[in-house]
């Protein structure tokens, strides 16, 4: 799969003055909720109406969905209002009910993407296809899983196709109900530039005020688009309530979105630009170089406790480190969880460069 710009040809038949925008319901209720949920988007910037007809829940017994009936009712919000209608399939029965009744963008949902098998027969499935297939990451925090699904279906010779970050999931649940790690989207981002990148804050945030804020950093992050959980009455939904808002609450987000520009001419902002950059080099010059100095002295601990046949670890002493540094850290606003994850790496790393001195006969 080359860099092709061919991907971003269906993103551009949209207008891309605002970022693009799927909105509706997690799931199709009744065919009054559908209805009355199309029209009130057609007031609201969203250009395509999505709505869950087969759900994938985590545990038997919540609400799975209507089925197939609920695709005439996707039909006839498209008849009524002009909305392309998108839907999630999960597997080929799904594909071939979605394109009997002219479904526009078909998505893969995250607990579907974890499985290459389900992810190849509804590929297989779509191949040659014309309509849009979005997606989803995967439910664990897999780069190459994500990546593997999309290649799926690129094989099948199926070029109009984008992803969406929905987030991933984590046993440690905190504010999020599936925590962004923003960073493999960016990865994605890096191998991809071409594939448009979708936002979903309604399953990422698992609550609906933190919707607004998940959106502006998708958009400050270069994503293409959004799509936005809506229901016209969010308390009474039949799925992911305390997520999904209204379309009166979804147009007050997007006219607050800041849409930025990817760069920008003026000279001084470029002069700015380029100093701040040399700044920041220079000071990732100067973290490498102490990395470096860490180790080496890393080794020197090596060669003092293999003298002395003292084990590499030493808890306490770790434990005192650490917590002078979440200290230190919180002085300049780093949070625990980042002072974490890059001590606990540099210790990683510096019990390697231990171990490597110990083992050395
Ligand atoms: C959904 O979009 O309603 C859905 C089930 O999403 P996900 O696959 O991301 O959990
Ligand atoms: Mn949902």
């Amino acid at each position: 799969m080359g860099n092709s710009p061919v991907f971003k040809e269906w993103l551009n038949a949209f207008d891309n003055k605002n970022p693009f925008l799927i909105a509706g319901p997690c799931s199709a209720e009744t065919e009054k909720q559908v209805l009355e949920t199309a029209h009130l988007l057609k007031n609201t910037p969203t250009q395509v109406m999505r709505a869950g007809i087969w759900k994938p829940r985590t545990r038997p017994g919540n609400f799975e969905g209507i089925g197939k009936k609920a695709l005439k009712w996707l039909q006839k919000a498209k008849q009524e209002t002009g909305l392309l209608i998108a839907t999630e399939v999960a597997n080929p029965q799904h594909v071939d009910l979605a394109l009997q009744h002219d479904v526009d963008i078909l998505w893969i949902g995250a607990r579907t993407t974890v499985s290459p098998f389900n992810v190849q027969e509804i590929a297989e499935a779509l191949k040659d296809t014309k309509k849009i297939v979005l997606i989803k990451n995967p439910v664990n925090p897999d780069l190459e899983l994500w990546l593997g699904a999309v290649e799926r279906f690129y094989k099948q010779n199926i070029t109009n196709i984008g992803v969406i970050h929905r987030g991933f999931s984590s046993y440690k649940k905190k504010k999020y109900r599936n925590i962004p790690e923003w960073q493999i989207a960016i990865d994605l981002q890096n191998r991809y530039p071409d594939l448009p990148l979708i936002l979903d804050p309604s399953h990422i945030a698992g609550r609906r005020d933190l919707i607004f804020d998940l959106c502006q950093t998708a958009l400050d992050l270069n994503y293409d688009g959004l799509m936005i959980e809506t229901h016209p009455n969010p308390d009474k939904a039949w799925s992911d309530a305390k997520q999904q808002i209204t379309p009166k609450k979804l147009s007050e987000i997007t006219e607050k979105l800041q849409i930025r520009k990817k760069a920008s001419k003026s000279s001084d902002f470029q002069k700015n630009l380029t100093t701040l950059r040399e700044k920041v080099d220079s000071l990732d010059e100067e973290i490498m170089d102490s990395l470096i100095k860490r180790m080496q002295l890393a080794k020197e601990f090596g060669q003092i406790k293999k003298e002395h046949n003292v084990s590499i670890l030493q808890n306490e002493r770790w434990n005192m480190v650490l917590d002078k540094m979440i200290k230190h850290g919180k002085t300049g606003n780093l949070s625990e969880e980042f002072i974490l994850k890059i001590f606990k790496a540099v210790h990683q790393e510096s019990i390697e460069h231990q171990k490597h001195i110990l083992h050395k006969k």
